[in-house]
């Protein structure tokens, strides 16, 4: 039982309208397996620069994550910069550099090749490759970002080709299919072949899609949002932990398993970079999940 994540490892510059953070531990990678980890092993395939912070290094070694496929390279780590409005929702990229990623060729350690694969947002030929040196892997999962969709869309749609799961936002679903209707969206994704298509919907929560099943859920209602970034990767990340964990890949499994991703991502929102959690505990893990379950189920019709 053991999750492999290709993705981003970042430091962020992130600025909200209430306050401005910089070189923050950020990246896809990060949020999957700081959320994935608390119910599953994982291990990260990735590159960081020698610009790179060690006390990041700890935190993933504290939460026993795999970064033996975590490659340090001469040069920049990888950098993103993006600023959000007041109503938190889509943050305008400010700055996008790849640094060490731009040229970095993936080597998939022998043990890691028939783990559940989650191919986080980073670029299509990176996840490609990962993915063709993988022997069977349990599930195939992925994400990605309009960033990507408008640079290499043709290599990303050979990625979905072979994947189980598509896990993307509803915007960019409907910049990739160019359809408007999330049906007809979803129906041309299913035909570029990935089975299960799930999409995020930001403050309003996520939608799954499997041939004829049709799953929906609102997000954790939250008072006090801090940082956005990180919140689908987070949800990626409790999503495929707890299909790994479980072991159990029926559509009704895949619908907790949707709630419980949902729920780590209110929680990564709750802070600025991964500090959130950091400092969660499996306790508040399963009582807002239970929160979750009581404000959302209401019974059997008594007509
Ligand atoms: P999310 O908010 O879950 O979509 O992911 C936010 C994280 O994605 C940030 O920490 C960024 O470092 C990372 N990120 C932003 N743009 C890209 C990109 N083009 N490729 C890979 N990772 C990215």
């Amino acid at each position: 039982m053991a999750v492999t994540v290709v993705g981003s490892v970042a430091l962020d510059n992130v600025e909200t309208p209430f306050k401005k953070m910089n070189n923050i531990l950020g990246g896809s990678a990060s949020f999957f397996s700081l959320s994935s980890s608390f119910l599953t092993d994982v291990k990260i395939i990735g590159v960081i620069g020698d610009d790179f912070n060690q006390t990041y290094l700890d935190i993933f070694k504290d939460k026993s994550i795999d970064i033996t496929g975590l490659k340090t390279e001469k040069g920049t780590t990888f950098h993103w910069e993006g600023r959000y409005g007041y109503d938190l929702s889509d943050p305008e990229t400010l700055e996008t550099d790849l640094g060490v990623f731009s040229s970095f060729k993936p080597v998939v350690p022998h043990s890691f090749k028939n783990d559940t694969l989650f191919l986080a947002n980073i670029d299509p030929d990176i996840q490609f490759d990962v993915l063709s040196q993988m022997n069977s892997p349990k599930l195939i999962a992925l994400d990605t970002m309009n960033f990507w969709i408008e640079r290499k869309r043709e290599k990303l749609i050979k990625v979905i080709e072979k994947s189980d799961i598509f896990i993307i936002n509803e915007s960019e679903a409907r910049l990739l299919t160019g359809e408007s209707s999330i049906f007809l969206a979803a129906k041309a994704i299913h035909n570029f072949g990935a089975k299960i298509l799930i999409l995020k919907r930001g403050a309003y929560g996520a939608t799954m899609f499997l041939d004829d099943h049709f799953f929906i859920v609102p997000a954790y209602p939250l008072e006090d949002i801090k940082d956005p970034t990180g919140a689908g990767d987070s949800f990626a990340g409790g999503f495929l932990g707890y299909i790994d964990n479980t072991g159990d890949m029926s559509f009704e499994n895949f619908k907790k398993a949707l709630v419980f991703g949902n729920i780590m991502a209110s929680f990564a929102v709750e802070d600025f970079s991964v500090d959130r959690l950091l400092a969660i505990k499996m306790d508040e893990i399963k009582d807002r999940f239970k929160k979750f379950r009581d404000m959302t189920y209401f019974g059997e019709l008594s007509l």
